[in-house]
Protein backbone atom coordinates (compact mmCIF):
# COMPACT_ATOMS: atom_id res chain seq x y z
CA UNK A 1 0.00 0.00 0.00
CA UNK A 2 1.07 3.35 -0.73
CA UNK A 3 -0.52 5.77 1.66
CA UNK A 4 -0.04 9.27 2.95
CA UNK A 5 -1.14 10.51 5.77
CA UNK A 6 -2.81 14.15 6.50
CA UNK A 7 -3.74 15.78 9.77
CA UNK A 8 -2.53 18.72 12.45
CA UNK A 9 -0.26 17.40 14.95
CA UNK A 10 -2.58 16.16 17.60
CA UNK A 11 -4.69 14.84 15.40
CA UNK A 12 -3.65 11.04 15.93
CA UNK A 13 -1.19 10.47 13.02
CA UNK A 14 1.30 9.35 15.15
CA UNK A 15 -0.95 6.64 17.03
CA UNK A 16 -2.40 4.90 13.85
CA UNK A 17 0.73 5.13 11.80
CA UNK A 18 2.55 2.20 13.69
CA UNK A 19 -0.80 -0.54 13.24
CA UNK A 20 -0.82 0.83 10.08
CA UNK A 21 2.48 -0.34 9.23
CA UNK A 22 3.11 -3.50 11.35
CA UNK A 23 -0.08 -4.54 9.47
CA UNK A 24 1.09 -3.98 6.03
CA UNK A 25 4.23 -4.37 6.56
CA UNK A 26 5.28 -0.37 5.37
CA UNK A 27 7.44 1.61 5.68
CA UNK A 28 6.68 5.27 7.54
CA UNK A 29 8.54 8.40 5.68
CA UNK A 30 7.86 11.50 8.10
CA UNK A 31 9.86 14.50 6.29
CA UNK A 32 9.76 16.16 9.82
CA UNK A 33 11.81 13.56 11.21
CA UNK A 34 14.05 13.23 8.50
CA UNK A 35 15.02 16.67 8.04
CA UNK A 36 15.91 17.16 11.99
CA UNK A 37 17.60 13.97 11.92
CA UNK A 38 19.70 15.51 8.72
CA UNK A 39 20.13 18.30 10.81
CA UNK A 40 21.38 16.88 14.10
CA UNK A 41 24.04 14.88 12.28
CA UNK A 42 24.49 17.85 10.28
CA UNK A 43 24.61 15.88 6.59
CA UNK A 44 24.74 17.85 3.60
CA UNK A 45 21.53 18.32 3.16
CA UNK A 46 20.82 19.12 6.99
CA UNK A 47 23.48 21.93 6.73
CA UNK A 48 21.11 23.70 4.05
CA UNK A 49 17.90 23.16 5.82
CA UNK A 50 18.81 23.94 9.30
CA UNK A 51 18.45 27.72 9.09
CA UNK A 52 15.10 27.19 7.06
CA UNK A 53 14.14 25.22 9.56
CA UNK A 54 14.61 27.51 12.52
CA UNK A 55 12.69 29.87 10.87
CA UNK A 56 9.59 27.74 10.43
CA UNK A 57 9.95 27.87 7.05
CA UNK A 58 9.07 25.17 4.39
CA UNK A 59 12.25 23.93 3.07
CA UNK A 60 12.26 23.79 -0.75
CA UNK A 61 10.34 21.37 -2.74
CA UNK A 62 13.40 19.14 -4.60
CA UNK A 63 15.27 19.19 -1.28
CA UNK A 64 12.08 16.98 0.15
CA UNK A 65 11.33 15.51 -3.12
CA UNK A 66 15.11 14.46 -2.99
CA UNK A 67 14.94 12.87 0.97
CA UNK A 68 11.35 11.16 0.18
CA UNK A 69 12.64 9.67 -3.61
CA UNK A 70 15.88 8.71 -1.62
CA UNK A 71 13.78 6.85 1.21
CA UNK A 72 11.62 4.87 -0.86
CA UNK A 73 14.16 3.31 -2.36
CA UNK A 74 15.05 1.52 0.89
CA UNK A 75 14.60 -2.34 1.19
CA UNK A 76 11.87 -1.75 3.95
CA UNK A 77 9.72 0.86 1.22
CA UNK A 78 9.45 -2.59 -0.78
CA UNK A 79 5.78 -3.05 -0.09
CA UNK A 80 4.46 0.29 0.30
CA UNK A 81 5.05 3.40 2.79
CA UNK A 82 3.30 5.93 4.63
CA UNK A 83 4.37 9.69 3.70
CA UNK A 84 3.68 11.55 7.04
CA UNK A 85 4.12 15.72 6.64
CA UNK A 86 4.83 15.18 2.46
CA UNK A 87 3.18 16.12 0.31
CA UNK A 88 2.74 19.99 1.83
CA UNK A 89 2.10 21.81 -1.11
CA UNK A 90 0.11 20.79 -4.57
CA UNK A 91 4.06 21.12 -6.24
CA UNK A 92 5.31 18.32 -4.40
CA UNK A 93 2.04 16.26 -4.68
CA UNK A 94 3.19 16.67 -8.63
CA UNK A 95 6.40 15.86 -7.63
CA UNK A 96 5.62 12.94 -6.16
CA UNK A 97 3.08 11.99 -8.92
CA UNK A 98 5.61 11.91 -11.30
CA UNK A 99 8.18 9.74 -9.46
CA UNK A 100 5.71 7.37 -9.03
CA UNK A 101 4.57 6.73 -12.68
CA UNK A 102 8.19 6.54 -13.48
CA UNK A 103 8.06 3.43 -11.13
CA UNK A 104 4.29 2.34 -12.71
CA UNK A 105 2.75 2.92 -9.37
CA UNK A 106 0.80 5.34 -7.56
CA UNK A 107 -1.06 6.63 -4.14
CA UNK A 108 -3.72 3.97 -2.99
CA UNK A 109 -5.04 6.01 -0.22
CA UNK A 110 -4.86 9.71 1.73
CA UNK A 111 -5.96 9.29 5.27
CA UNK A 112 -7.24 12.43 6.36
CA UNK A 113 -7.25 13.30 10.08
CA UNK A 114 -9.87 15.75 9.86
CA UNK A 115 -10.69 17.18 13.34
CA UNK A 116 -11.99 19.97 15.18
CA UNK A 117 -9.88 23.03 17.01
CA UNK A 118 -11.55 22.74 19.95
CA UNK A 119 -10.58 18.76 20.33
CA UNK A 120 -7.18 19.11 19.21
CA UNK A 121 -6.88 22.12 22.06
CA UNK A 122 -8.23 19.16 24.55
CA UNK A 123 -5.49 17.11 23.31
CA UNK A 124 -2.39 18.93 22.99
CA UNK A 125 -2.77 21.68 26.28
CA UNK A 126 -0.32 21.22 28.16
CA UNK A 127 1.89 18.98 26.17
CA UNK A 128 5.01 20.98 25.93
CA UNK A 129 6.98 18.79 23.82
CA UNK A 130 5.82 16.06 21.43
CA UNK A 131 6.95 12.63 22.28
CA UNK A 132 7.92 11.16 18.97
CA UNK A 133 9.02 14.15 17.43
CA UNK A 134 10.64 16.52 19.88
CA UNK A 135 8.53 19.18 18.24
CA UNK A 136 7.82 21.76 21.12
CA UNK A 137 4.55 23.85 21.84
CA UNK A 138 3.71 27.02 23.19
CA UNK A 139 1.34 26.65 26.62
CA UNK A 140 -1.27 29.21 25.20
CA UNK A 141 -2.64 27.22 22.60
CA UNK A 142 -2.48 28.18 18.81
CA UNK A 143 -4.14 25.68 16.02
CA UNK A 144 -1.21 24.47 14.53
CA UNK A 145 -2.38 25.32 11.09
CA UNK A 146 -0.24 24.03 7.84
CA UNK A 147 -1.11 26.54 4.78
CA UNK A 148 -1.70 25.34 1.64
CA UNK A 149 -2.98 21.47 3.34
CA UNK A 150 -6.09 22.12 1.96
CA UNK A 151 -5.00 22.76 -1.45
CA UNK A 152 -2.98 19.07 -1.22
CA UNK A 153 -6.37 17.96 -0.18
CA UNK A 154 -8.13 19.18 -2.90
CA UNK A 155 -5.48 17.88 -4.91
CA UNK A 156 -6.39 14.48 -3.91
CA UNK A 157 -9.80 14.25 -3.92
CA UNK A 158 -10.06 15.25 -7.37
CA UNK A 159 -8.38 11.83 -7.47
CA UNK A 160 -10.75 10.11 -5.61
CA UNK A 161 -8.49 9.12 -3.16
CA UNK A 162 -9.15 10.46 -0.19
CA UNK A 163 -10.39 8.92 2.71
CA UNK A 164 -11.92 11.51 5.62
CA UNK A 165 -11.38 9.63 9.08
CA UNK A 166 -13.66 10.60 12.21
CA UNK A 167 -10.52 11.48 14.51
CA UNK A 168 -11.93 12.70 17.16
CA UNK A 169 -13.11 9.48 18.17
CA UNK A 170 -11.18 7.33 20.40
CA UNK A 171 -8.07 5.60 18.69
CA UNK A 172 -9.62 2.08 18.50
CA UNK A 173 -12.62 3.42 16.92
CA UNK A 174 -10.02 5.39 13.92
CA UNK A 175 -8.31 1.89 13.50
CA UNK A 176 -11.13 0.11 12.89
CA UNK A 177 -12.28 2.91 10.33
CA UNK A 178 -8.22 2.61 9.10
CA UNK A 179 -8.74 -1.20 8.38
CA UNK A 180 -12.18 -0.41 6.87
CA UNK A 181 -10.49 2.23 4.38
CA UNK A 182 -7.53 0.06 3.42
CA UNK A 183 -9.45 -3.71 3.13
P1 LIG B 1 0.05 13.39 15.77
O1 LIG B 1 1.09 12.37 15.45
O2 LIG B 1 -0.95 13.57 14.67
O3 LIG B 1 0.63 14.69 16.22
P2 LIG B 1 -0.49 11.77 18.11
O4 LIG B 1 -0.80 10.42 17.61
O5 LIG B 1 0.88 12.01 18.65
O6 LIG B 1 -0.81 12.84 16.99
O7 LIG B 1 -1.59 12.12 19.20
C1 LIG B 1 -1.55 13.32 19.94
C2 LIG B 1 -2.04 13.05 21.37
O8 LIG B 1 -3.41 12.69 21.33
C3 LIG B 1 -1.33 11.92 22.07
O9 LIG B 1 -1.23 12.24 23.43
C4 LIG B 1 -2.22 10.72 21.83
O10 LIG B 1 -2.11 9.77 22.88
C5 LIG B 1 -3.59 11.35 21.81
N1 LIG B 1 -4.49 10.69 20.87
C6 LIG B 1 -4.16 10.15 19.66
N2 LIG B 1 -5.24 9.64 19.05
C7 LIG B 1 -6.29 9.89 19.87
C8 LIG B 1 -7.71 9.61 19.79
N3 LIG B 1 -8.25 8.99 18.72
N4 LIG B 1 -8.47 10.02 20.82
C9 LIG B 1 -7.94 10.64 21.89
N5 LIG B 1 -6.63 10.93 22.03
C10 LIG B 1 -5.80 10.56 21.03
P1 LIG C 1 5.96 20.89 12.20
O1 LIG C 1 7.17 20.89 13.10
O2 LIG C 1 5.81 22.15 11.37
O3 LIG C 1 4.72 20.42 12.82
P2 LIG C 1 7.22 18.68 10.82
O4 LIG C 1 7.72 18.09 12.06
O5 LIG C 1 6.55 17.79 9.85
O6 LIG C 1 6.21 19.83 11.05
O7 LIG C 1 8.40 19.41 10.03
C1 LIG C 1 9.38 20.21 10.65
C2 LIG C 1 10.00 21.15 9.62
O8 LIG C 1 10.57 20.40 8.56
C3 LIG C 1 9.01 22.06 8.95
O9 LIG C 1 8.80 23.23 9.68
C4 LIG C 1 9.68 22.35 7.62
O10 LIG C 1 10.72 23.32 7.74
C5 LIG C 1 10.34 21.04 7.31
N1 LIG C 1 9.46 20.16 6.51
C6 LIG C 1 8.89 18.97 6.89
N2 LIG C 1 8.17 18.44 5.90
C7 LIG C 1 8.27 19.30 4.86
C8 LIG C 1 7.75 19.33 3.53
N3 LIG C 1 6.96 18.35 3.06
N4 LIG C 1 8.06 20.39 2.74
C9 LIG C 1 8.86 21.36 3.17
N5 LIG C 1 9.38 21.41 4.41
C10 LIG C 1 9.10 20.39 5.24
Amino acid sequence: KRLILIGPPGSGKGTQSPIIKDEYCLCHLATGDMLRAAVATKTPLGIIAKETMEKGELVSDDLVVGIIDDAMKKPSCQKGFILDGFPRTVAQAEKLDEMLQKQGTKIDKVLDFAIDDSILEERITGRWIHASSGRTYHTKFAPPKVPGIDDVIDYYNKKGVVAKLPAEKPPKEVTIEVQKVLS
